[in-house]
C-alpha cells in the first residue's frame, strides 16, 4: 500500500508571516521535499513557492492541491533552509523574506512555467500527453504552460509532470524579466597627456564648463559615459562637442561592461607562506566542524593569503568555500587575487549582475559547476555545495548588515550556516569590532555564542614597521592660510611636498564629499536644511547646488538667505570638493584623483581609478572613507587624515569606535612598502582615546578602553540590543504609535517578568527621512530574552495602520 502523500506547507516570496498548506498530489510526492520549489494556485494566479514541510496532517479547512515540481533536486539544500528559518526567527522576519534573500527573483515568485521538448522524446505517446508535446514542437519547442493550458482549455499540469518524469519535456521557470541585451554605451575619453593645471588655465581661458568637464573626466579616471556626463552631471552636447573640437577628448563606443572581472586573469598569490601565516593557517585547519577563528591581523601582514590558502585546501579537499568582502567594487584587488588562485571555479556575485545572470551564477554554484562564491553581504546565501569555510574580510564594516529586511548581519548568518553544514569560519580584520572581540576565549558566564578562536599576524609581511602617526593639534599648529576653509597644517603640507618631490604617492582622507558641509547664513546664522530629513544640506559644485546625504534630494544654492534675505552666504565645514581645490592649487603640478560617491557614481569608476593608481598615473589621492579600504599600494608613504572628528560627535555609541577603525585602516595604507612612509592626523581632539590609541596602533589598548565605556550604560557586547524604529508621514501619528508601541512592550515585559529595560521613545537623530517622522524605542538586556520578544511582537507590531514598525535586532546603526 502506498502511503498517503498529505499535506504540505508552503512559503510564498511574500512579506506573509505565515505559509500556506496545499495537498500533494501522490504523482509527484518524491518531489515536494523541503526546499523544493513547487508552483501552487494562489486566488487566481499561479505562483512559485518553497515547501517548508511535507507530510503534514490534513488540516481543518479544505485545500488546494500542489500543481507541479519542477526541479529534480530541491532548490535549496536543507541547511539554506533552515538558515532561512533561523532568520526570520531571530530577526523577526517573514519567512518568506527570508527566502527571498536566498533564491534569486527569476526563481521562484510570479514567474512564468514554459514547457520545453525534453531530453528523450517518447515515441508512441498518445491522448492529451501526446498531443501537448505536438503542440510544444510546433511552437519551436518551447511555450508557456499557460498558454498549451489556454489552447487545450484544460489544466495541464499532471500531463506536464509526467511528461517531465519521463524525460520528453522539461520545465523550466523562466526570468519574469528578460535578459538585458548587452547594449553598446558611448563614452567620452580623454585623449593625451593630461594637462596640468597652468596649461588648463591657458587653454580654457574663460570656457569654464570645459575645463570643469576636463576635470570630471580627469577624476572619473580619463573617460565617462556620455549619458552620465548629460544626464546626471548636466553637461551640455555643446560643451562635450566643444572638448572633442578642442582635440582634448574623443567619443567611443564601447560595449556595456558587465563583469570587469571576467577575462583579467588575476593576480598570482605570493609563493611562500612566512612562519606566522603558516602557524595562522594550520590553526584554521584544526578548527572543528562548526567552529570559527577571528584572524586579527595589523594591516598589511598578509592576511588574504590566510584566507586563499585556507580556502584552496577546502577545494582540494572537493568542498567549497564562501568569501565575503564589504563591498565588491571596493575591493577589486581582493577579487583579483581570488580570481589568480582559483580561475574559472570562482563565481563573482557582484551589483553590476543582471537578475537572469544572478540566477546563472546561482545554478552554476547549487551545481557544484563553481565550487568558490565571492561577493558582498548576500553572498553568505551563495547555494555552494558541500561548503567547507566561510572567510569573512573586514569583518568589522557595518556594511555586513542588511539594512533592511530581514535585518541580518552576516557574521550570525555566517556562524549559523557554518554549524548546520558542518563547515568553518574565519572573520579577519585589523580593527575587530568590539562585538566579535569580545567571542574570542571561553566566557563560562556566557556559553552562547560558541567562543571564537583567535589567530594572531601581529608584524607586516617583511617585518616592515607600521607607519609613525603623528597627531597634529589644529587648535595649536601653524597652519596655512590657503583661501579654502579646510585645516592645513604646515606640517602636512611640508610632509606633501615632500613626498611629491621624491615621485612617491600620498593618500588624504577628508570623510565629507560635496564642497562644503553647509551653507549658513553670515547675518541671522540660518542654515539650510533638507525639508524632508532635517539635517543640513551639503554644497556641491559639481553640478552645482544643494544636495541632502540621507534622501538624496537636490535643490538650488538660494541667492539669498531664505531667512532674512541676507545676499552673501557663507559655505561652512569642508568637503572633498573643496580638499580637492587646496591640494591642485598648492601643487599645481601634482596629479591630484578625488574618490568618492560622487566621483564613483558610474559603475567600475572604482576600478579605473586604482588601476591608474597602481600604475603610478596619480600622485594625490584624495577622498572618503572608500579610500580607506583594503587598498594595497607599496609606493604611498604619506596618509594624511585632514579632518579626524567628522565622526566624533555623531550621536551613536559607536562613533569612537568607528573612528578609531577608519583612522587604523587609513594609516595601514601607508608604508606597505620598502620606501616606509608616515601618518599624520589633523585634529581637535587629540586627547580623545579614538585617536591616541590609533596613533600608536593599539588595537587592544582601545578595544580593552571601550569594553569598559560599555559596561555603563550597557551597550553590546555587554548587552543586546533592539531598536524600534516608528515612523510616519506625520509628526504627531509616529510619536502616538511610538508611545502605544512603548505601552505594550512594557506591558509585556512586566506581565512576563522580563529582565529587559525599554528606553524612550524618543526622536531618532534622524528625524526624518523621505518625509518619513523616526521615533525610536531601544529595547537592552540578555539576547535570549529579547529573542523571545521579537519573536512574540514581530508579527504582532510591523506594518499596522499609516505608522510603520521595524524591529532592527543587533543594530549597527541608531542614527
Ligand atoms: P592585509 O590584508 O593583512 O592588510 P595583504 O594580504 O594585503 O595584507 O598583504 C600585504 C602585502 O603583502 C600584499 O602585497 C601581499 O601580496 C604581500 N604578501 C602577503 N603574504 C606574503 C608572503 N608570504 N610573501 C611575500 N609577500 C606577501
Ligand atoms: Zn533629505
Amino acid at each position: 500500500m502506498t502511503p498517503v502523500p498529505g499535506f504540505a506547507e508552503v512559503a510564498l516570496p511574500l512579506p506573509l508571516f505565515e505559509s500556506f498548506t496545499y495537498r500533494i498530489p501522490e504523482t509527484i510526492a518524491d518531489r515536494v521535499v523541503p526546499g523544493a520549489r513547487v508552483v501552487v494556485p494562489v486566488r487566481r494566479r499561479e505562483l512559485v513557492g518553497i515547501v517548508l514541510d511535507a507530510g503534514e496532517p490534513p488540516p481543518a479547512r479544505e485545500t488546494k492541491a500542489i500543481l507541479a515540481a519542477p526541479d529534480p533536486e530541491p532548490a535549496l539544500p536543507g541547511p539554506l533552509l533552515r538558515t532561512a528559518e533561523w532568520m526570520a526567527g531571530y530577526y523577526g522576519t517573514p519567512i518568506g523574506l527570508a527566502l527571498k534573500a536566498m533564491l534569486p527573483a527569476p526563481l521562484w515568485g510570479a514567474s512564468r512555467i514554459l514547457i520545453r521538448t525534453g531530453p528523450s522524446p517518447v515515441r508512441k505517446l498518445g491522448g492529451l500527453a501526446g498531443d501537448l508535446v505536438e503542440w510544444v514542437a510546433q511552437k519551436g519547442g518551447e511555450a508557456p504552460l499557460a498558454a498549451a493550458a489556454r489552447h487545450f482549455r484544460k489544466p495541464l499540469w499532471e500531463v506536464a509532470d509526467r511528461l517531465a518524469r519521463v524525460g520528453a519535456a522539461e520545465l523550466v521557470v523562466a526570468p519574469a524579466d528578460a535578459e538585458a541585451p548587452v547594449r553598446v554605451e558611448r563614452r567620452l575619453e580623454l585623449v593625451g597627456e593630461r594637462l596640468t593645471l597652468v596649461e588648463r588655465g591657458r587653454r580654457f581661458a574663460r570656457r569654464a564648463r570645459q575645463s570643469e568637464l576636463y576635470g570630471t573626466l580627469e577624476e572619473l579616471g580619463g573617460s565617462a559615459a556620455v549619458a552620465h556626463l548629460r544626464d546626471s552631471l548636466r553637461f551640455s552636447d555643446s560643451v562635450l562637442q566643444a572638448l572633442v573640437g578642442s582635440g582634448l577628448a574623443r567619443v567611443v563606443e564601447l560595449e556595456r561592461v558587465r563583469d570587469p572581472f571576467e577575462g583579467s586573469p588575476g593576480s598570482p598569490p605570493p609563493p611562500d607562506l612566512t612562519r606566522e601565516q603558516t602557524a595562522a593557517l594550520d590553526q584554521v585547519d584544526r578548527l572543528g566542524p562548526g567552529a570559527g577563528a577571528l584572524l586579527f591581523g595589523v594591516t598589511g601582514s598578509g592576511k588574504t593569503l590566510v584566507y586563499l590558502r585556507a580556502v584552496e585546501r577546502v577545494v582540494n579537499a572537493g568542498r567549497g568555500a564562501i568569501i565575503l568582502v564589504p563591498e565588491i567594487g571596493l575591493t577589486p584587488q581582493m577579487v583579483s587575487r581570488v580570481r589568480g588562485m582559483f580561475g574559472s571555479t570562482v563565481a563573482v556575485l557582484h551589483s553590476a549582475l543582471s537578475e537572469g545572470e544572478r540566477a546563472d551564477a546561482w545554478r552554476l554554484l547549487r551545481r557544484g559547476d563553481r565550487r568558490v562564491a565571492v561577493g558582498a553581504r548576500s553572498a553568505v546565501f551563495a547555494p555552494v555545495r558541500d561548503l567547507g569555510i566561510i572567510v569573512v574580510d573586514e569583518e568589522h564594516e557595518s556594511s555586513y548588515k542588511n539594512g533592511e529586511a530581514p535585518r541580518y548581519h552576516a557574521h550570525e548568518v555566517a556562524m549559523v550556516r557554518a554549524r548546520l553544514e558542518s563547515a568553518r569560519f574565519v572573520l579577519g580584520s585589523a580593527t575587530p569590532s568590539l562585538e566579535t572581540f569580545s567571542r574570542v576565549g571561553a566566557r563560562p558566564d556566557r556559553p552562547s555564542p560558541p567562543p571564537l578562536g583567535l589567530l594572531r599576524l601581529p608584524r607586516r609581511i617583511d617585518d616592515r614597521p607600521l607607519p609613525p602617526v603623528e597627531l597634529v593639534d589644529l587648535r595649536s599648529a601653524a597652519t596655512i592660510r590657503t583661501g579654502h576653509a579646510v585645516p592645513w597644517s604646515e606640517a602636512l603640507d611640508t610632509a606633501l611636498a615632500v613626498v611629491l618631490e621624491r615621485g612617491e604617492q600620498a593618500i588624504l582622507l577628508l570623510n565629507r564629499r560635496g564642497y562644503a558641509s553647509f551653507l549658513q547664513c553670515p547675518e541671522c546664522g540660518m542654515v539650510p536644511e533638507c525639508p524632508d530629513c532635517s539635517i543640513a544640506l551639503t554644497l556641491h559644485r559639481v553640478p552645482p547646488g544643494l544636495r541632502c546625504h540621507y534622501c538624496g534630494r537636490r535643490l538650488p544654492v538660494p541667492a539669498r538667505c531664505p531667512a532674512c534675505g541676507q545676499a552673501v552666504q557663507r559655505a561652512r565645514g569642508v568637503g572633498t570638493q573643496q580638499l580637492e581645490e587646496l591640494a591642485a592649487a598648492r601643487f599645481p603640478q601634482a596629479r591630484v584623483t578625488r574618490m568618492d560617491l560622487d566621483t564613483t557614481s558610474t559603475r567600475w569608476s572604482h576600478h579605473r581609478i586604482l588601476d591608474r593608481i597602481g600604475r603610478g598615473e596619480v600622485d594625490v589621492l584624495l577622498g572618503t572613507q572608500m579610500i580607506a579600504k583594503g587598498m594595497d599600494f607599496p609606493n604611498v608613504t604619506l596618509v594624511g587624515v585632514v579632518d579626524a572628528d567628522t565622526a566624533l560627535h555623531l550621536p551613536d555609541f559607536r562613533a569612537g569606535e568607528r573612528t578609531f577603525q577608519l583612522l587604523a585602516q587609513v594609516a595601514g595604507r601607508a608604508g606597505r612598502g620598502p620606501k616606509g612612509g608616515k601618518v599624520l592626523v589633523q585634529t581637535h581632539n587629540p586627547d580623545h582615546p579614538a585617536l591616541k590609541f590609533a596613533a600608536r596602533h593599539d588595537t587592544e589598548g582601545f578595544l580593552a578602553h571601550e569594553a569598559e565605556l560599555r559596561k555603563n550604560p550597557p551597550y553590546p557586547p555587554e548587552t543586546s540590543l533592539l531598536n524600534v524604529v516608528v515612523s510616519a508621514g506625520k509628526e504627531e501619528l509616529a510619536l502616538r504609535e511610538a508611545a502605544r508601541v512603548a505601552d505594550w512592550l512594557g506591558s509585556l515585559f512586566s506581565a512576563q517578568v522580563l529582565p529587559l529595560t525599554l528606553l524612550g521613545p524618543a526622536p531618532c537623530p534622524l528625524t526624518r527621512i523621505k518625509g518619513r517622522w523616526r521615533w525610536h524605542l531601544l529595547v537592552k538586556g540578555p539576547a535570549e530574552e529579547i529573542g523571545r520578544v521579537v519573536r512574540y511582537a514581530a508579527p504582532r507590531l510591523e506594518g499596522r495602520g499609516q505608522a510603520r514598525v521595524v524591529l532592527d535586532r543587533d543594530p549597527v546603526s541608531l542614527l
